[in-house]
């Protein structure tokens, strides 16, 4: 899911593309079928406050998001739409992007691998103190006994394993910050499904656009 989705109105209509078809517009303009509007089929023009909006793609590299809940999927991002704990994987990033996840190897601190997922960012990146503190205690929280490779299966009884890791470590750091834990569901009511609703949206609209070319929203 690398390509730019823009927007602009036509006809009554928002209209979804992929940047690149727009520039190919631009870059030749004696071309008339690929300046034709998808739905009227009439010229687009663009002109001044005309200017195709870009829609802000919910996937983020995690190994630039510190101190963050991220959500992958080794299916890749596309799988992200929906919320089923069998295509998902999550983990917990430290100030330097490293990732640390819990899996049927123990716990894994990847550099590498997570640059499409949904970031959670959790620590203010002015906060120093906090970050530190968040850093030293990750590092302490993963080498823990409860996260050898050996309890993956009976962790799993509890729901998944990865986002138990990730939960626990974060109402961890809650505890010391004097808050309340946060039950699985709570955290993911209040913390991932706003935003899995987004990524709903971009993935359908990007599927739409990989098959007919674009996606229309009639908002007349
Ligand atoms: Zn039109």
């Amino acid at each position: 899911m690398d390509q730019t989705v823009i927007k602009y109105r036509h006809c009554g209509r928002d209209i979804y593309t992929f940047s690149c078809s727009l520039y190919s517009f631009t870059q030749q303009t004696d071309d008339v079928d690929r300046s034709a509007c998808p739905i009227c089929h009439h010229t687009l023009t663009f002109g001044l406050f005309d200017a195709p909006v870009t829609l802000t793609c919910p996937f983020m590299n995690a190994h630039q998001v510190s101190c963050a809940f991220v959500i992958g999927s080794v299916h890749g991002p596309s799988y992200l739409g929906e919320w089923h704990d069998t295509e998902i994987h999550v983990g917990v990033s430290n100030s330097e992007g490293l990732v640390y996840n819990y899996t049927l190897s123990g716990v894994k601190r990847d550099d590498l691998g997570w640059e499409q997922c949904v970031c959670v960012q959790l620590v203010p990146p002015w906060r120093h103190d906090l970050r530190e503190s968040w850093d030293r205690n990750l590092e302490e929280f993963s080498v823990l006994s409860e996260w050898v490779s050996e309890r993956f299966e009976e962790e799993r009884e509890f729901g998944s394993c990865c986002y138990g890791f990730a939960l626990t470590f974060i109402n961890r750091m809650r505890s010391l910050d004097g808050k309340l834990s946060l039950s699985r569901d709570q955290f993911t009511g209040s913390y991932i499904l706003p935003r899995m609703k987004t990524v709903s949206t971009y993935i359908k609209i990007y599927h739409t656009i990989l098959q007919h070319g674009f996606y229309k929203l009639d908002n007349t």
